[in-house]
């Protein structure tokens, strides 16, 4: 029998947050493998995403979402800057379309401070509008932090540190099952790809997206009442045809679930509207139906009432890997350690939706930091 190959830390995926993983673990001296199922990096959500680097507004205080997306957002613009990856402080307006809606800014103001986000302006709708001729409002909030990032090149970059700090990115290597060694193993977690190659390590992060939960539910040895239960929820895209009249990126004030149809641009200047929120059973449906852009219309045109008849056009779908079901509360991200599950060495990262992208780096300080 070949005997199984030995390495210090494996790392599943390799989308934005294993890639980042990957590096900050490689960079602290280990040995590291990152494998991934699909034949280049970042083809999951991290390539399906709205490109925002989040201000950390609207999360509950005290929450990982908000604190690894305040902390994320400074480590992300400080390593755009120093590796050249593209970007743009573009900042966002969220904006009170009716005057009930006007209070509600005030909270808004407040859940950031919580969060530590203290640059947030209030503006009068004539000050909105010097900014953004196009836009109608009774009054807005401006984030100057709020910014867009070319993801690709974001991953990219990282995949070019780790892979200088000497750590190996494996294409084309699924794994198919993780299973923990009892007894006095050096190497006691240990990996399965698809093809039957087996890799012992001590370290094992599953950073495995839309997968993570059903990776971590097939592993032997380990507490099934802690995992969570997957949902997906499809968020579609609908750009616009032409040149959009903003030059930030504009969202209503949040009702109810989600962040309520918003515009974002991507560095080019191009605008897109959505994500709207759709829940399926089929994580691999990434259709957009054309027939959903109908009820974007009336929701813009609250605060851009010139949009024409016509001009949103089916974009793309991207699928948020969700721990909390539709009737829920959106759940934190769920980082769960040793501490957690008891297995040393080994960290899952689990509904790592948006702000995944934001809060990459701070991720994986914070898994560095577990182990
Ligand atoms: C519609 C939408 C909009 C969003 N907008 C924003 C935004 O504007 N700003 C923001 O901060 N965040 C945003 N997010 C969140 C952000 O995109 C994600 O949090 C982030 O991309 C997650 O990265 P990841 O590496 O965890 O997952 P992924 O990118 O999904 O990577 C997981 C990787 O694991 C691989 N994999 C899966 N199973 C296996 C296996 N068995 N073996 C090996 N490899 C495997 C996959 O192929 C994939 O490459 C958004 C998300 C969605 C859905």
């Amino acid at each position: 029998m070949r005997p199984m190959e030995q390495i210090d830390a494996v790392v599943i995926g390799a989308g934005v947050v294993g890639l980042a993983v990957g590096r900050a673990l490689a960079l602290s001296g280990r040995e590291v493998v990152v494998l991934e199922s699909e034949n280049a990096i970042g083809t999951g959500t991290s390539s399906r995403n709205s490109e925002v680097i989040h201000a950390g507004i609207y999360y509950p205080a005290g929450s990982l979402k908000a604190r690894l997306c305040v902390q994320g957002k400074d480590m992300l613009y400080a390593y755009c800057a120093e590796r050249g990856v593209a970007h743009q402080r573009l900042g966002k307006l969220i904006v009170a379309t009716s005057p009930d809606q006007v209070q509600a800014l005030d909270g808004i103001v407040a859940k950031a401070a919580a969060n530590g986000v203290h640059d947030l302006q209030k503006l009068t709708a004539a000050q909105a509008r010097a900014l953004e001729p196009a836009l109608s409002c009774e009054a807005a909030l401006l984030s100057p932090s709020t910014g867009v990032v070319d993801s690709h090149g974001l991953m990219l970059a990282l995949q070019g540190d780790m892979e200088n700090a000497g750590c190996l990115l494996a294409l084309v290597s699924p794994v198919q099952r993780i299973a923990v060694r009892q007894g006095t193993a050096t190497h006691p977690i240990v990996v399965q790809t698809q093809d039957g190659t087996e890799l012992a390590c001590k370290v094992l992060v599953n950073a495995a997206g839309l997968n993570a939960v059903a990776l971590a539910r097939g592993m032997d040895g380990l507490d099934h009442s802690l995992l969570p239960q997957a949902h997906y929820a499809k968020g579609n895209y609908f750009t616009l045809a032409g040149k959009a009249p903003f030059s930030r990126l504009i969202y209503p004030v949040p009702e109810a679930a989600g962040l309520g149809v918003h515009l974002t641009l991507d560095l080019g200047g191009q605008a897109k509207f959505g994500p709207d929120v759709q829940w399926v059973d089929d994580r691999a449906d990434l259709q957009v139906d054309p027939r959903r852009g109908d009820a974007f219309y009336a929701e813009v045109r609250k605060y851009w009432p010139d949009l024409a008849d016509g001009a949103l056009q089916a974009g793309y779908a991207g699928m948020r890997p969700k721990i909390s079901g539709p009737q829920e509360a959106s759940a934190d991200f769920l980082i769960q350690g040793p501490a957690e599950h008891g297995v040393p060495g080994l960290v899952h990262l689990l509904g790592i939706e948006s702000p995944g992208l934001t809060s990459s780096l701070a991720i994986a300080a914070h898994v560095a930091r577990l182990l």
